[in-house]
């Protein structure tokens, strides 16, 4: 697997049966006569956690698909003297056609129907895969997943898929990749963010915290007289890039949390320092307004 497999649609242009048939037995590669038919692209969905995105994981899923027969290895036929040279094209996977046309005479060469150009023919099948040449079985593939990966995107394994008819060659396995949803963070490209809760009196007095991260936990300090809707970036904390050497931060979102029940003996505290002009809002009018912070941290 590299890096320009990432993006391969192949399987979503072609659909994979077209795919299939159209590398299978029927095509002769420079008039080379082909074996079997190619084994269908195999898809299967991946979900990954944002831990696994972040630093890129080696997963071992079991796969149900068809491979090689170990009985005939693939062949299809019963043993060495049930494979024998096709009578209709004497084995080289091609007929000559004439057919007359008012221009004369004309030749063409076609891929022999009897054979469909292997050029052998199996007079006894094997008894395992009924001639098929392949069985359907579970198997263990190993995926290596680079970091920074996306919902959505393929990873395209060549030659992992479904193997051929008859010794065809093998389809690929095609990993369709899925997030998991973080029950703390969430996702903006490169970005992570954090909706952090703070209480009234951190806000006033500022205090440390700590904050979930894709890599562990991080201390932030909340500063003194900090305002409900500050962004926090913490550097480098967001996911790698893909295929690059990017990386995208935290944001982390402060919400100031405004009491909903209160004592009679709190209400009479609060009510005194309601008239504190302290505490009458102030804007600073350098401050970002919220749509240029929303700009910033989507950025
Ligand atoms: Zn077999
Ligand atoms: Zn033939």
């Amino acid at each position: 697997m590299n890096m320009e497999d990432i993006f391969s649609q192949f399987g979503d242009i072609f659909g994979d049966d077209i795919f299939g048939n159209f590398f299978g037995g029927q095509r002769t590669r420079g008039g080379q006569r082909v074996r079997g038919v190619r084994g269908s692209n195999l898809r299967i969905k991946l979900k990954l956690s944002y831990e696994e995105i972040a630093k890129g994981v080696t997963k071992h899923i079991k796969v149900k698909k068809y491979v090689p027969c170990q009985t005939c290895h693939g062949s299809g036929a019963k043993d060495k003297g049930s494979v024998q040279t096709c009578g209709t094209c004497g084995g080289s996977g091609q007929v000559r056609r004439v057919t007359n046309t008012f221009l004369g005479q004309m030749q063409t060469v076609t891929t022999c129907p009897t054979c469909n150009g292997e050029g052998t023919v199996i007079t006894a099948k094997c008894t395992t895969c009924k001639g098929e040449g392949r069985v359907y079985a579970e198997e263990t593939v190993s995926i290596e997943v680079p970091a920074g990966v996306l919902e959505g995107m393929q990873l395209n394994i060549s030659g992992r898929g479904n193997a051929g008819e008859r010794g065809g060659p093998p389809g690929d396995l095609i990993i369709l990749i899925e997030e998991e949803t973080h029950k703390e963070l969430q996702r903006d490209g490169l970005n992570v963010v954090y909706d952090l809760h703070i209480s009234f009196t951190d806000a006033v007095f500022g205090t440390q915290i700590e904050v979930p991260t894709i890599d562990g936990r991080a201390k932030i300090k909340i500063p003194a007289g900090t305002q409900s809707g500050k962004i926090f970036r913490l550097k480098g904390k967001g996911f790698p890039g893909v295929n690059s050497y990017e990386k995208g931060d935290q944001l982390v979102h402060v919400n100031v949390w405004t009491p909903q029940h209160i004592t009679s003996e709190e209400k009479a505290m609060l009510d005194k320092l309601s008239h504190s002009q302290n505490f009458k809002p102030h804007p600073d009018k350098n401050e970002k307004s919220f749509f240029d912070k929303m700009r910033e941290m989507f950025s």
